[in-house]
């Protein structure tokens, strides 16, 4: 397939793009490299350039020969999307639906699409299945379900193929640890406790302790980006015409904060500094997913089930990037 990856290079988007050209793919990046990392795809295959600019984007599918989008381009902050929604409605809504009006208008069929757990809300129960009922709490999780109800319509009445993949917690970093997480400012629980391993941070602050969990910490489901990867090749190459596919990516396996912390200090030989501090607004208690429509209707197994497997990569990922990729 000849592929567009929309923001191919930030964090998921590059490793996916680097295992969709593995797979035999002829992949193209379309990034704006405002999270994105120039660095983190080859650079022949890179176009630098906004989603609000129509005319490049329509140019990227023609010169070409788009046949299939995956889509990563999106604001992801919780905490900002409280703060500023129409950054967000914008964004994720607005300039995702002209990408995929201009997918449609260039005759695409199949279209991968970057969901999250966040549509789900505050589970009523764990793990979460893909027919769980979907009631964001903030404004990020509106954006992304009412992004999975387009993409509903447009399978409906255009036959446009699609998958959403509703994502847990991702983390880790290529095998190979040349690629990685780097996001600035940096908000996610594994690279900040590396960080402080590495004496970049005094410590780290524990949002909440109190919640109804054996340690009362948060409990979250990670998944390695390289099996996120992974998701969306199957996917991709499962997709038929109109067919809208959903699944959850993550393990099914949940960890709590404090055995984030501990399996790091084993990991890195380091101890971690940690300060107790007010919950997080919008932290459900705990988010683990079902995995099991994934497994069987894509035969997707993740290569890196457990914790410590995960923050080896994304220890030698920090270790030998400390600033990152270097360009922020
Ligand atoms: N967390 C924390 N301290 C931090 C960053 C995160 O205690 O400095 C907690 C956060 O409240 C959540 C869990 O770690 O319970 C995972 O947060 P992250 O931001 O990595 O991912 P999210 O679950 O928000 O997608």
């Amino acid at each position: 397939m000849r592929i567009l990856v929309v923001g191919g290079a930030g964090y998921i988007g590059s490793h996916t793009t680097r295992q969709l050209a593995e797979s035999g793919h002829d992949v193209w990046v379309y990034d704006n490299l405002s999270m994105g990392h120039r660095a983190a795809v080859p650079a022949d295959r890179l176009i630098v350039a906004d989603l609000a600019d129509v005319g490049t984007l329509d140019n990227a599918f023609i010169m070409n020969r788009i046949d299939a989008v995956v889509h990563f381009a999106a604001l992801a902050s919780v905490g900002e999307s409280v703060r500023d929604p129409a950054r967000y409605w914008h964004n994720n809504v607005c300039l995702g639906i002209q990408l995929l009006e201009t997918a449609r208008r260039n005759g695409v069929k199949r279209f991968v699409f970057s969901s999250t757990a966040a549509t789900y809300g505050e589970p009523d129960a764990i793990p979460i299945t893909e027919s769980a009922p979907q009631r964001p709490v903030n404004p990020y999780g509106h954006t992304k379900l009412a992004f999975e109800k387009a993409l509903g319509d447009y399978a409906a009445a255009y036959g446009m193929g699609y998958a959403a993949l509703r994502y847990f917690n991702a983390a880790g970093a290529s095998r190979d640890g040349t690629i990685g997480e780097d996001h600035s400012p940096e908000t996610h629980l594994i690279p900040i406790v590396l960080q402080v391993a590495l004496g970049q941070r005094p410590h780290l602050d524990v949002f909440g302790d109190d919640y109804p969990t054996p340690d009362g910490t948060c409990i979250r489901d990670y998944v390695h980006v390289e099996d996120l990867a992974q998701a969306h090749v199957l996917a991709l190459e499962k997709l038929t015409d109109g067919a809208g596919l959903h699944f959850n990516l993550g393990t099914g396996g949940g960890y709590s904060i404090r055995e984030v912390i501990k399996a790091a200090e084993s990991v890195t030989g380091r101890k971690i500094a940690v300060r107790n501090a007010p919950r997080r607004p919008g932290d459900p208690a705990a988010l683990v997913a079902s995995s099991a429509k994934i497994r069987q209707e894509l035969g997707w197994k993740p290569r890196y089930p457990d914790l410590e497997s995960i923050l080896e990569t994304a220890w030698k990922w920090h270790r030998s990037h400390p600033n990152g990729y270097g360009d922020r």
